[in-house]
């Protein structure tokens, strides 16, 4: 059991994957967001074990025009998150996610997965290539393909977040 955030660029399928992940099982939002640095987005329950979804809110100030106390901000705001889920767009170009990347994930000590997502709008034989660009970036946990809107790799994606949690009781922050 866990805390895991998923993080990137507007529009590139955050709240698609997290109701896509979640579906019915959304049971909590915090009713005071404004005074939590880490608002509860919702619980995802396994028999064994439990992922709780945490918004980062010093990231999305980040990724407008990124200057060191943004980033200062938006590190303390990832900090206690057991999986880093960092979504971008798969049909879009890898320069593009670039800055926060380098800025954003730098002083991250938690494992990172890479989530490409949108691969439904990718020709097949260019899936390979386009997960590689990524490879030399960042020292990413996995580079996982998914499509958040038709819940392709979904459910191996929920799998390997879990294999990663630490196990045991999850305590709310
Ligand atoms: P967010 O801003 O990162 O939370 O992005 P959203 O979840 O709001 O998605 C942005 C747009 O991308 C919406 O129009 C979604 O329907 C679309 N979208 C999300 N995931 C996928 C996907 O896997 N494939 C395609 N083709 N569109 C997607």
């Amino acid at each position: 059991s866990g805390f895991v955030s998923i993080i990137g660029r507007p529009n590139v399928g955050k709240s698609t994957l997290l109701n896509r992940i979640l579906g019915e099982k959304i049971v909590i939002t915090s009713d005071k967001p404004q005074t939590t640095r880490n608002r509860i987005q919702g619980i995802h329950n396994l028999p064994g074990g439990q992922m709780v979804f945490i918004d980062t809110p010093g990231i999305h100030r980040a990724k407008s025009r990124l200057n060191r106390f943004m980033v200062d901000e938006a590190l303390s705001s990832v900090q206690g998150v057991d999986v880093i889920l960092f979504l971008v767009d798969g049909a879009a170009d890898p320069e593009k996610e670039a800055p926060m990347i380098h800025e954003v994930l730098a002083g991250v000590e938690s494992p990172v997965i890479l989530v490409m997502n949108k691969i439904d709008l990718i020709p097949k034989g260019e899936l390979l290539e386009r997960m590689s660009a990524y490879s030399g970036v960042f020292p990413f946990r996995e580079i996982f393909p998914i499509s958040a809107a038709t819940g392709d790799g979904v459910e191996p994606l929920v799998r390997l977040v879990y294999d990663l949690l630490p196990e045991g009781p999850c305590y709310f922050p």
